[in-house]
């Protein structure tokens, strides 16, 4: 309208110009917006696991997950339901399913958790300094939803060398198909 009403006198070729530049702008709109809903989707869902309060986390598991992947429990070694499982498929967080280890990573360490050489990707796995227990140790969380799942060592199998000490209470596994 603005462009309109500055030269009224040109006419039609302006108003012509005006109507591109409208639907220029309209497009354009419309394709940050998509952009924009999509991102703010995916974000918001971390952001929502992120900020549930512990009520919240209780109502959604079990007393058992509660106090392994709220408080940093660790459940009794050779106790877990996956320390033996040897099945092929994708373990996941048993918090919010986000996917975690793959059973190609899943090595016998016998410590008595179950044990993995690798994260099934980057990004998924935090890992954070830990000195409670009078030990220095690396704990590790689920990056989505910073559920508990256990400790990093170096004395895993080559190439990582790594040892991704899991609780099988933090975990879900999903058997290939
Ligand atoms: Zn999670």
């Amino acid at each position: 309208m603005l462009i309109a009403l500055m030269c009224p006198k040109i006419g039609l070729m302006c108003g012509y110009n005006f109507i591109i530049v409208f639907f220029a702008l309209l497009l354009g709109s419309c394709n940050a917006q998509n952009t924009g809903v999509s991102k703010e989707t995916v974000q918001s869902k971390n952001d929502s696991l992120m900020s549930l309060s512990n009520d919240d986390w209780k109502q959604r598991l079990s007393p058992e997950q509660y106090e392994v992947l709220r408080n940093k429990a660790t459940e009794r070694p050779f106790s877990g339901k996956y320390v033996n499982t040897t099945a092929q498929g994708i373990y996941v967080c048993a918090a919010c399913g986000a996917e975690l280890f793959s059973s190609n990573n899943k090595y016998d360490a016998g410590c008595g958790w179950p044990s993995f050489s690798d994260a099934l990707a980057e990004g998924r796995i935090v890992e954070k300094p830990d000195l409670s227990g009078g030990m220095v140790r690396t704990e590790i969380q689920c990056a989505r939803c910073g559920g508990h799942l256990g400790h990093l060592f170096d004395d895993g199998p080559k190439p990582t060398g790594l040892r991704y000490c899991v609780n099988s209470v933090s975990l879900d596994f999903k058997p290939a198909d």
